[in-house]
C-alpha cells in the first residue's frame, strides 16, 4: 500500500520536530521518542499542521511555518481569570510558574495575598510554529477509531 497518502480519518504516524522561527528555539520535537500517532480530521491536531500534511505518502518529509491562527490561536484576555488565594492552599506561588488545573495547565501571572491571575492562554498562543515532519507509516482508521475520534493501540489509547 505503498501509493497511500495521509487523508481524513486515516491513521498517521510523524516524526516532527517544531521550531519557532523568530528564534529557531526547538519547542518539541519527536526525535528520539516514538513517533507521534494521530487520527486525521478529528481535532487531535492543531488545524493547519493537518492541512499541510494531507496528501504526503510514507517516507515523504514536508516542512511549513503556520500562523498563529492555524496553530494554537492568539492570547486572549479571556483566558486570564482571577482566582481566589485560599483556593491554591499552602502551595507556595511565584509568578511565571506553571501548574494544572481541572481545566488544563496555566501560567500564574500575579500573586498578591488575596488573589492569584491565572493565565489560561496556551504557552504557544500567539507564536508561528515551523515544523518540519516525516511520515512514517499510514493506515486506515477502524470502525471504532472513527467512532471514537481517536487511534487504538501504538501511539493511541488502550481500552
Ligand atoms: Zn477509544
Amino acid at each position: 500500500m505503498a501509493d497511500e497518502k495521509l487523508e481524513i480519518d486515516m491513521v498517521a504516524s510523524v516524526h516532527y520536530t517544531g521550531t519557532l522561527p523568530k528564534n529557531n528555539e526547538v519547542f518539541d520535537s519527536s526525535e528520539g521518542r516514538d513517533p507521534l500517532t494521530f487520527l486525521v480530521g478529528h481535532k487531535q491536531m492543531i488545524p493547519g499542521f493537518e492541512r499541510e500534511m494531507i496528501g504526503a505518502t510514507v517516507g515523504e518529509r514536508r516542512e511549513f511555518t503556520l500562523v498563529p491562527e492555524d496553530a494554537y490561536g492568539m492570547p486572549s484576555d479571556e483566558h486570564v481569570v482571577k482566582v481566589a488565594r485560599g483556593e491554591f492552599g499552602d502551595i507556595e506561588l511565584v509568578a511565571g510558574m506553571t501548574l494544572m488545573s481541572d481545566s488544563g495547565p496555566f501560567t500564574v501571572k500575579e500573586v498578591n495575598d488575596d488573589e492569584v491571575t491565572a493565565d489560561f492562554n496556551h504557552k504557544l498562543a500567539g507564536e508561528s510554529l515551523t515544523f518540519s515532519v516525516e511520515v512514517v507509516e499510514l493506515r486506515s482508521a477502524s470502525e471504532t477509531e472513527l467512532t471514537h475520534g481517536h487511534v487504538h493501540g501504538p501511539g493511541g489509547a488502550h481500552h
